[in-house]
């Protein structure tokens, strides 16, 4: 089952929904009698029957749901507009991507990776599928992009065994992880050049769980104006779903909500000689099978 959020006035109140089955109509959760606040809030509350409901009412006609709207009428907003909490990420997830990320710092990379590497996010506001990405000129040089999976989970997780991390998770969604190289490179640290306002897209909707077989092994794709430029399968993580949520959750209480972007695939930007970094006006597609595609414009 699909669920987003989505609005239909200008003022954006955001309502929630389920996308019907042949992905055509936005079901509001009201018409089943299901109110929650917004997405986190459905996260951590939404019951197996109210599941059980919303997956049997996804597959109805529009015209047996009152208040059914055609998704083409809607403006999507990210499916967790404002989330809790800074978003957890890998770095060099995938064997590929440390080569190329290795050879744009002039390092040596030696194919082993021990350890996963963890950083944040900061997101004040998720930017909506079809929202501009800023360019930021005059500040950022090296605009770049990365389609990732993100991992969202339902309840909290402390000490969490690897073969019981997937009854935490809720569900996914597509994350474009946007970056400026420049200032990444220059401040030392991944936080900055990756916390800009307007680096986060999200969507185009969330995924439940139960969805796919675990762990997930999808496509996952980027194009850059139509130029496929990532493509490769979350079957080749380096450190799956299991081993994150384990070890992160032997130290720290992972709360209901938290957004675990999984990493990203080689292919991006920087990884290019010479490097083909975004500019204004390019449209950007991050695609995973099963999911969907999120698609931003630069500003
Ligand atoms: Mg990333």
């Amino acid at each position: 089952m699909k669920l987003l959020t989505y609005t239909v006035d200008k003022r954006n109140k955001q309502k929630l929904g389920v996308l019907s089955q042949n992905e055509e109509w936005i079901y509001p959760l009201t018409s089943f009698g299901i109110e929650y606040k917004n997405m986190l809030d459905l996260i951590s509350s939404m019951t197996e029957s109210e599941s059980q409901l919303l997956t049997y009412a996804s597959r109805k006609d529009p015209d047996a749901v009152p208040g059914a709207v055609c998704l083409k009428e809607v403006k999507l907003l990210a499916p967790i507009p404002v989330p809790s909490q800074d978003i957890v990420c890998l770095g060099i997830n995938y064997m590929a991507h440390a080569e190329e990320s290795a050879r744009f710092k002039n390092e040596k990379f030696n194919g082993e990776r021990p350890y996963a590497v963890y950083f944040s996010k900061r997101v004040n506001q998720c930017l909506e599928p079809e929202g501009m990405i800023p360019s930021y000129p005059g500040f950022v040089e090296s605009l770049d992009y990365e389609a990732e999976l993100a991992v969202i989970l339902k309840k909290d997780a402390k000490n969490v065994p690897a073969e019981q991390a997937k009854d935490y998770i809720f569900g996914y969604t597509i994350l474009n992880d946007v970056s400026a190289r420049d200032i990444q490179n220059r401040h030392k640290q991944w936080y900055f050049g990756k916390s800009l306002d307007g680096f986060c897209p999200m969507g185009p909707w969330i995924v439940t769980a139960d969805s796919f077989s675990f762990p997930p092994k999808l496509g996952i794709s980027c194009r850059v104006n139509g130029e496929l430029r990532q493509n490769s399968n979350t079957a080749d993580l380096i450190f799956g779903l299991e081993h994150i949520i384990s070890e992160l959750s032997q130290g720290m209480t992972l709360k209901a909500g938290t957004i675990i972007s999984t990493g990203t695939p080689s292919g991006v930007g920087m990884g290019f000689t010479p490097p083909k970094f975004l500019k204004s006006g390019d449209i950007v597609e991050c695609s995973i099978e099963g999911i969907g595609t999120l698609r931003n414009t630069v500003q």
